[in-house]
């Protein structure tokens, strides 16, 4: 399988493993596949073994035995994804958000391809975080060989548990700094780094920047294998018969999980409907409606789905760099109000906590089933753990609903800070990691 950039009209091809070291196109595109192989024979397969089989078929410049070793590793701690009724749950993970799905692997992914192309360096991610991301890069990079997180998020602009989760995080290999600013400072900052060559050279006998976007291939192609995985525990559990379609409900922000789902169709997989889901920053919604992307000039709201807070969703691209037949989509928006009424209204009804992200899916479902009397089985994809929202949740809910805390963060509070700095020269905060 070879790749081109979303924004050459020549489709010149690299392999998957340079895809992936480059991230994204010189150009500014998005790599992509030059077609879609097939995956029909995948009913009863394990996680791991699955992944091996959607992976293999589009890297295919790795070995087997090399693609084998790194999702094993990557999932041998955690596998975030559980099917737990409709609710497809991809918070098992090691931060609770579906990110690990794609982090925990991707570190692997990443220093294989750099020895495939002969790059005999350590990789450093450096990453800006508004929360989500910069825990789960950080926790998908510790003790992998050959890599190191540098990830810096603003002082004053995460939640408590997202602060401890990087603040606290063990690995001789990963740094966590606040930034006095905002998300948009530590992001420009990031950014600044990444196009001051003269400063990256000072490093580049030993060191190979990345940034683990989610616009790489890496990251995206783990996002595939759930969609098989589910459908196949659907199938064993008597949900849906063999080739019987289902529809999927994605709560999305940088279009990066539900593309993962239309690769997934591409590949063979029986999907009637994917439907996005999106809160008040709702671009995507309007798109799909009305077949225009416009983010410019609009308001930026910030919501309780802090994730999904997103104008410009750079994965769409790789949807629409050539005319698709948009039909197997559809849309809808969820505000705030209706998003903490969703949380208490399923609670009372199943017992059962949504998080603000999962919430703002169930809703968009619940409006487009009176909407279409679609009756097709339908799975609420699910992005985070209740408990990494308590404060919207509980708000929603009352007090103390939030029992069952999972491990990864339960004695969050009990661990030593080890990352406590604040800075505001950013470049002089990375030279300091690399010496
Ligand atoms: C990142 C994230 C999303 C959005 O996913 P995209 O792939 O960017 O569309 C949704 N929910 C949660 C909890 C996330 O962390």
């Amino acid at each position: 399988m070879q790749y081109f950039s979303t924004r050459d009209p020549q489709k010149k091809t690299i392999s998957a493993s340079e895809a992936i070291v480059k991230g994204l196109a010189p150009d500014g595109g998005l790599y992509v596949p030059t077609a879609f192989p097939s995956l029909t024979d995948f009913i009863g397969k394990p996680y791991n073994e699955l992944a091996l089989e959607v992976l293999k078929r589009y890297l295919t410049d790795f070995s087997e035995a090399e693609l084998a070793t790194c999702i094993e590793q990557a999932y041998k701690k955690y596998n975030p994804v559980k099917l737990n009724g409709h609710y497809l749950e991809l918070f098992h993970g090691a931060t609770l958000a579906f990110k690990d799905v794609a982090l925990q692997l991707f570190p692997y992914l990443l220093t294989t391809a750099l020895a495939k192309n002969n790059v005999d360096k350590t990789a450093v991610i450096l990453a800006a975080t508004s929360g989500d991301t910069g825990s789960a890069v950080l926790s998908g990079i510790a003790d992998v060989p050959k890599t190191k997180a540098i990830v810096f998020y603003p002082e004053n602009g995460v939640s408590s548990v997202q602060r401890l989760q990087m603040t606290t995080k063990t690995g001789d290999n990963v740094h966590v700094f606040g930034i006095k600013g905002n998300f948009d400072d530590a992001q420009t900052g990031v950014k600044e780094i990444f196009s001051d060559d003269t400063f990256k050279n000072q490093f580049s006998d030993d060191y190979f920047f990345t940034s683990a976007n989610s616009i790489n291939l890496g990251r995206l192609l783990p996002q595939v294998v759930y969609y098989f995985y589910c459908y196949s525990q659907l199938v064993e559990q008597g949900k849906v018969a063999r080739d019987e379609k289902v529809n999927f409900v994605v709560p999305t922000g940088n279009f990066g999980n539900i593309l993962a789902g239309y690769y997934a169709k591409q590949m063979g997989l029986p999907i009637h409907k994917l439907i996005c889901a999106t809160n008040k920053n709702d671009v995507l919604d309007e798109f799909f409606k009305t077949g225009v992307y416009n983010h410019e000039g609009r308001d930026f709201h910030l919501t309780l789905s802090p994730s999904m807070d997103i104008l410009i969703s750079s994965n769409l691209e790789r949807l629409t760099y050539e005319d698709r037949d948009l039909s197997l989509f559809d849309s809808g928006s969820a505000t705030d109000d209706e998003t903490m009424a969703t949380i208490k209204a399923v609670y009372e009804t199943d017992g059962y906590l949504l998080d603000p992200h999962t919430a703002v899916a169930k809703y968009v479902y619940d409006q487009y089933r009176a909407k279409t009397g679609d009756e097709t089985f339908t799975v609420i994809v699910s992005t985070a753990a209740p408990h990494k929202f308590p404060e919207a949740v509980a708000c929603a809910v009352g007090e103390n609903q939030l029992t069952d805390v999972p491990e990864q963060i339960a004695d969050l509070d009990q661990l030593p800070v080890l990352h406590p700095g604040v800075v505001d020269d950013l470049k002089a905060a990375v030279a300091g990691v690399l010496g």
